[in-house]
């Protein structure tokens, strides 16, 4: 019997087993149109706290009672749908079980066929490689020379904006929690890395890039970004990605000492989903895709075991748990 998580109730700071809940799943044939795939790997990933909420956003919320989705890969075991066969490989929605049945709608894909592990289609050749690409590159319009901070910066999007970042000849600055992860970051190629949890962060910010910042890549919001505005150059760009700071508490991040320099240091700050750029994927997977298949861009992945699991590694993500992309291995 197929298992996944289902959704009990909005939670109102960090999720628990009061919201979520692991059940069998009842059977269903597939209809026209349908494959079942037995998923071999699920991500995880903070915007999915989002999905709990009443808010309204950019991605339906999830509904009381229902599975919980999210990105997944793994191969067709039943097909009822042209041009899709048994053992074909594909990415899709239904996550967060480790059956499915997918509709075979614009979205849900057969991974080209690249020698690379399968679960690379969820982070450096998915999404989480697209948000790091489209943010630097396009939101940012980050180029050669430039000096960019980019917070969370062992993590899934964080490695591969650091990595990107120095394939195209800028300077980076990293962000992240503790000092092993800040030697990681370095090891990523970046030219330094501030570790938050050591001290407050814009003197070390002030420190590692005494002549300011041209570009903030945003990935907690809060004093990360307050210390971006007080170090910003002229014309600086930043591309707010996300702001996990506050997913689980909406007090958090509301003040800012230096958000007043965006006047004269003419910020130019820009909130971005990565679907935004859905038309140019190919323009991603034709540079991204040679980086990563020679391993000029590599991401390292922390692997939970089972779906069972699903739970706990989500909960990682809110605690640093995870350095580099947290995936679930089914
Ligand atoms: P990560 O792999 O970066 O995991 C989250 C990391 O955030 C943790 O490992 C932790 O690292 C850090 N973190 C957690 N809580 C805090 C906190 N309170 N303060 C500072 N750091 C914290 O996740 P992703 O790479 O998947 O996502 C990174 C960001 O990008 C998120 O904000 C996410 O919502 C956003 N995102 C946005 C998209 C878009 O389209 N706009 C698409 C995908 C992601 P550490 O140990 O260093 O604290």
């Amino acid at each position: 019997m197929a298992k996944g998580w289902y959704f009990k109730a909005h939670p109102d700071a960090l999720p628990t087993l009061d919201h979520v809940e692991l059940r069998d799943i009842p059977h269903a044939d597939l209809g026209a149109g349908q494959v079942r795939v037995r998923n071999a790997y699920l991500s995880v990933d903070p915007y999915m706290r989002g999905r709990m909420t009443k808010q309204k956003s950019y991605v339906p919320g999830f509904q009381i009672g229902e599975l919980l989705t999210g990105g997944a890969v793994g191969e067709v075991i039943e097909s009822k749908a042209d041009g899709f066969a048994v053992g074909d490989r594909i990415s899709h929605m239904m996550g967060w079980r480790d059956e499915a049945i997918v509709d075979i709608i614009p979205g849900v894909n057969k991974l080209p066929p690249m020698d690379v592990p399968i679960q690379t289609f969820l982070h450096n050749l998915g999404m989480t490689g697209a948000t790091a690409y489209f943010g630097l590159l396009k939101t940012a319009s980050a180029k050669e020379g430039d000096i960019v901070f980019v917070s969370a910066a062992a993590g899934a999007v964080g490695s591969a904006v650091v990595q990107i970042a120095k394939k195209k000849g800028m300077t980076v600055i990293g962000s992240a929690g503790g000092a092993d992860k800040c030697a990681f970051v370095r090891s990523l190629g970046a030219d330094a890395c501030i570790d938050y949890k050591a001290g407050p962060v814009l003197p070390q910010l002030m420190a590692a890039a005494p002549d300011g910042i041209d570009v903030y890549f945003d990935n907690v919001g809060s004093d990360q970004l307050d210390a971006a505005f007080a170090t910003a150059r002229d014309w600086a760009r930043f591309a707010i990605c996300g702001m996990i700071d506050r997913y689980n508490d909406a007090t958090r991040g509301t003040e800012f000492n230096y958000l007043i320099r965006t006047i004269p240091a003419r910020i130019r700050m820009q909130g971005f989903i990565v679907s935004d750029y859905a038309a140019d994927m190919g323009q991603f997977i034709g540079e991204m895709g040679p980086w990563v298949a020679t391993g000029a861009i590599t991401m390292n992945e922390t692997v939970h075991q089972g779906v069972e699991t699903s739970f706990d590694a989500f909960l990682g993500l809110f605690a640093g748990a995870n350095t580099g992309k947290m995936l679930v291995k089914i």
